[in-house]
C-alpha cells in the first residue's frame, strides 16, 4: 500500500506498550479523583486531535459523573519540531464557570500550549477547581516554566508517534507510543 509518509511502521520502535498505558490510565483516573471535590462532576476537556484516545479511555476510569468537552489546537503542522506557531481551531466551549475542569493532553513539549489552555481556562472561565493531564511529558524540551498537575509517563527529547500523536496525520490509530530511531 502506498501513503504520502516518508516514515515507514516498519521502522517504529516501541517505546510505550498498549498495556503500560493500559495501567497508567487506571492510576491517572485514580489521581484525577482526588484532585477534585469529591461526588462532583467533572468536565475533561479533550485537546484534539493528540488527546482522543488518551482522553476516551482515561475517562471510561472516572468513576463519577464526566462532561466531555472538545477544543482543537494546532501547533507542529506536518513538523516534527514544535513550530512555535500555535493555531487555536476551534476553542467553543460551554459556560465553565464555577465547574471542576480538566484539561486532557497528549504531551507538553515546549509548555507553549500548556501556558496557553491554562491562562486561556483561568482567565475566560473562571472554573471551581482546574486541573491538568498530559500522558507524555518531555520535560527536557520545555521553554516556558510550566508543568503539569499531573502526567502519565516522562519521555526523552525525540518524536513520539501513536495513541493519538501523528506525523503527517498517519500512526494515530497505533494503540502504543513509538518513535523513529534516527
Ligand atoms: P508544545 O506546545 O508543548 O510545544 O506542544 C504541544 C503539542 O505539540 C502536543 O499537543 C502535540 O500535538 C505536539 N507534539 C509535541 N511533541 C510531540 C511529539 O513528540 N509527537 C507528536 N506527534 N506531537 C507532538
Amino acid at each position: 500500500m502506498t501513503i504520502n509518509c516518508d516514515k515507514d511502521i516498519k521502522d517504529l520502535k516501541v517505546l510505550i506498550s498498549e498495556e503500560e498505558i493500559k495501567e497508567k490510565l487506571k492510576v491517572l483516573a485514580n489521581d484525577i479523583e482526588t484532585i477534585f471535590p469529591r461526588d462532583e462532576e467533572i468536565y475533561a476537556i479533550c485537546v484534539l486531535k493528540g488527546s482522543v484516545m488518551f482522553c476516551s479511555d482515561l475517562v471510561k476510569y472516572i468513576h463519577r459523573p464526566v462532561q466531555m468537552e472538545f477544543i482543537r489546537i494546532s501547533s507542529y503542522g506536518n513538523e516534527t519540531k514544535s513550530t512555535n506557531n500555535l493555531q487555536a481551531i476551534d476553542l467553543t466551549l460551554p459556560n465553565l464557570n464555577d465547574k471542576n475542569v480538566l484539561i486532557v493532553e497528549d504531551i507538553i513539549d515546549t509548555g507553549l500550549t500548556a501556558r496557553f489552555l491554562t491562562d486561556l481556562f483561568k482567565i475566560k472561565h473562571l472554573p471551581k477547581k482546574l486541573a491538568f493531564v498530559t500522558l507524555l511529558n518531555k520535560k527536557c524540551a520545555r521553554q516556558v516554566d510550566i508543568e503539569p498537575d499531573l502526567y502519565g509517563f516522562e519521555v526523552d527529547d525525540k518524536f513520539v508517534v501513536g495513541y493519538g500523536l501523528d506525523y503527517k496525520g498517519y500512526f494515530r490509530n497505533l494503540p502504543y507510543i513509538g518513535y523513529f530511531p534516527a
